[in-house]
């Protein structure tokens, strides 16, 4: 007897850009969109899984590891969808499980060419490789959503809540990040080339959701988020309500910053994730290679801990924490 054992798959079918109203209802499509080519002229492919419901409704888009080893967001479309009943669906999800293919593979977070596809939205028709891969990837794939979650994580060597980036002024962009079941919400208006405010300047209602750390799989905040990502999807009309709910009383924060260190050592920080901390607050010492204590670091103004840097390892301006500043809109 084997020890491997084979299931049957689906072959993907491959297309040049995705078109909904062609899709029969009632069922799951597996894609490849075509988006370049690379230097041995063959295709690369984003993968895309579509659930299209046989009753109208908005169309939802899901996409992750948009940085390249930022996984979590991989099983959250995997998991959510193995439970979708498309003929339950009202509406239509489209998924991009792994929205930047050269990173993923690469483990690491940029595109192939060094550059952050987050930071360079919404590409060029003419430009450098990652341009053209940006502006593919939404002319063939984003702008056919109405809603979009852009998942992520914590950068190497920091961790994070569960927390969402969203433009808080936009009432359907604020109830989909006060549904998602975040830890933490901030207010941030974008124009700052991620996939988020490029979505929203095409009429997207768009959030961006970081779950937990890069490079591995954490079943706990998977769950939370699939959960959450399927209350969204209730809060729509787009599935009737299930049992489960993700949904709390997030914080929400009008503004967040990085505080870094001024000089180098080895770094102590104190609060978790989540934890409120009050003016004057010591958050983080410095100690020298001796065991002296050289610094202790204070919280500037109240506020929570949105992610902390997990690196000891500090030369000046390393990061210490990620702070949200509580305050009323
Ligand atoms: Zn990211």
């Amino acid at each position: 007897m084997s020890w491997i054992q084979l299931h049957e798959v689906e072959r993907p079918t491959v297309v040049d850009t995705l078109r909904l109203d062609e899709l029969e209802g009632g069922r799951i499509h597996r894609l490849a969109v075509r988006i370049l080519e690379d230097g041995l002229a063959g295709p690369i492919r984003i993968p895309v899984m579509v659930a299209r419901g046989n009753a109208p409704g908005p169309v939802m888009g899901l996409s992750a590891a948009l940085h390249g080893n930022e996984l979590n967001g991989i099983p959250t479309i995997h998991r959510l969808l193995e439970r979708i009943d498309p003929k339950e669906l009202s509406g239509t999800v489209v998924a991009l499980p792994i929205a930047n293919v050269t990173g993923y593979l690469a483990n690491r977070r940029e595109y192939l060419d060094g550059r952050d596809l987050n930071r360079i939205m919404p590409g060029k028709p003419d430009g450098y490789e990652s341009q053209v891969y940006a502006h593919r990837l939404i002319e063939r794939i984003v702008r056919h959503t109405e809603y979009l979650i852009d998942m992520h994580t914590a950068s190497f060597g920091r961790v994070n809540s569960l927390y969402v980036r969203a433009n808080m002024r936009a009432e359907r962009t604020a109830r989909l990040a006060r549904t998602v079941g975040a830890d933490i919400i901030v207010h941030n208006e974008g124009g700052d080339g991620t996939l988020r405010a490029a979505a929203a300047e095409l009429g997207i209602h768009a959030i961006t959701v970081e779950i937990g750390d890069p490079h591995v799989f954490e079943d706990g905040m998977i769950k939370t988020s699939r959960i959450g990502v399927r209350d969204v999807l209730e809060d729509l009309g787009m599935l009737s309500p299930d049992r489960e709910t993700a949904r709390k009383n997030a914080i929400e924060c009008t503004r967040s910053y990085w505080l870094y260190t001024d000089t180098g050592g080895i770094l102590e920080v104190l609060p978790e994730p989540t934890d409120r901390v009050l003016a004057g607050e010591a958050i983080a010492y410095l100690f020298d290679p001796w065991g002296q204590r050289i610094r202790t670091y204070r919280a500037p103004e109240e506020g929570v801990i949105i992610g902390k840097s997990t690196n000891p390892v500090a030369h000046t301006g390393s990061r210490i924490v990620h702070l949200g500043a509580i305050a009323l809109l």
